[in-house]
């Protein structure tokens, strides 16, 4: 029987010349964002310009985690208490959460068979519902086909905000996953495309939306030591009447993750050959669906989901068991109460008026989840799908 022994929750260590801003960062004291000596660009702010350049956006602001700034993206395009946003039943809780901290109510949207939000179901409810807001989350790196969106963002005139937490540097035909909205959101927390521990980001090519944005992160009246930030002036009416939410990054996160932006796209070819190599085998397992994935799409596939439409959910369970007896971490987001990082729309149950959603629920119940971290090798990655093909072979049999 094959067995596998590493950790699922293993991340590679942090690159040595990133050890060595960081250590840099420590000799000087100056772990502070504005603690700058005269002439200093502190490394938030250049971490900051890096991100917009790579990104092709005017404007970006590092902050003190992904959901921070979802929370003031939705805050600084104008979401207020009461109002709706629309967004994905299957996402993590940072996403909801980040709606209820501005003060909004979500109107959770159905998951489609290849775990994109279901766009049929969206433009209904963006109808029924009259949200004016819409946060897209790219759950698990799938992108939904953004031209569609883009069409019904137009035609009930919802300002979109995308989560991007697994999508840093993908893209949708050919243009970056996170330039589609008004604004985008980024997390740099261990588990994502780059590390910090805690961090995230927020992009936006939108003078005032920007503007607000850094007001809120905590920029006392130091905004004009940003510079992937709209000049002094874009300031002038909204420093006084925008409150000061405190959640900025500082330099030790910056100087660790600005070598790991910098080879960020070799690490997205890292991952999307590990998933490549698992997806060659594990097509020839009759009772495995893989997801089917748009041309248009180029995703960065740091997980990698799989469906066993004809098991029980009995079965399911038994094929998670399994794997973990030898060795292979298989996440389920059919259970009924929230386990480790993954919960199922219905364990949020401060959200008003909870929707029941049957296709959202049948399809969960049939959906397996792997993280890919890249501390495993190729052969790691093929040994893992033969794993995962014997145990369904074996409980399909049983
Ligand atoms: C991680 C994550 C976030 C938020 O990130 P944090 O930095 O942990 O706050 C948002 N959305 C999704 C889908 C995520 O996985």
């Amino acid at each position: 029987m094959k067995t596998f022994s590493k950790s699922f929750t293993q991340q590679e260590a942090i690159p040595e010349d990133a050890i060595a801003a960081a250590v840099e960062v420590m000799r000087t004291g100056r772990l502070h964002r504005y603690n700058t000596v005269e002439g200093e660009r502190s490394e938030t702010e250049l971490l900051e310009n890096d991100f917009a350049e790579y990104m092709g956006v005017p404007y970006a602001l590092a902050c003190s985690s992904g959901g921070y700034a979802l929370h003031v993206a939705m805050r600084a395009a104008g979401v207020k208490k009461g109002d709706l946003v629309l967004c994905n039943a299957f996402t993590l809780a940072p996403v909801p959460g980040a709606i209820n901290n501005s003060g909004a109510s979500p109107v959770l949207v159905d998951v489609d068979e290849n775990y994109c939000i279901d766009l049929d179901d969206l433009d209904r409810k963006a109808q029924s519902s009259g949200a004016k807001y819409f946060m897209i989350s790219h759950m698990r790196g799938h992108i939904a086909d953004m031209d569609r969106v883009m069409a019904i963002c137009e035609k009930y005139d919802l300002a979109l905000i995308e989560d991007c937490a697994h999508t840093m540097g993908a893209y949708w035909d050919g243009k970056k996953s996170g330039t589609f909205g008004v604004a985008a959101c980024y997390s740099t927390q261990t588990y994502k495309h780059i590390n910090s521990g805690e961090g995230g980001f927020l992009i936006t090519s939108d003078e005032q939306l920007m503007a607000k944005a850094i007001m809120y992160s905590g920029s006392y009246m130091l905004f004009a030591n940003h510079s992937a930030a709209p000049a002094p002036e874009a300031f002038e009416q909204i420093r006084f009447d925008t409150p000061n939410y405190s959640g900025r990054m500082d330099n030790l996160r910056a100087a660790i993750l600005r070598p790991q932006l910098a080879n960020l796209d070799r690490q997205c070819e890292r991952w999307n050959t590990r998933y490549a190599l698992m997806q060659d085998i594990m097509q020839h397992c009759d009772a495995i669906r893989l997801t089917q994935r748009p041309e248009k799409e180029q995703y960065v596939a740091s997980t990698i989901q799989f469906s066993l439409p004809n098991f029980s959910i009995d079965q399911i369970q038994a094929v998670v068991a399994e794997s973990a007896n030898r060795g292979v971490a298989l996440k389920w987001f059919g259970a009924d109460l929230p386990n480790g990082y993954t919960s199922r729309y219905d364990s949020w149950r401060y959200i008003d008026d909870m929707p029941s959603l049957p296709v959202t629920e049948k399809l969960l119940a049939s959906l397996l989840d792997m993280r890919i971290p890249l501390t495993f090798t190729e052969q790691d990655c093929q040994l893992i799908a033969e794993i995962i093909c014997d145990v369904v072979k074996y409980i399909q049999d049983k």
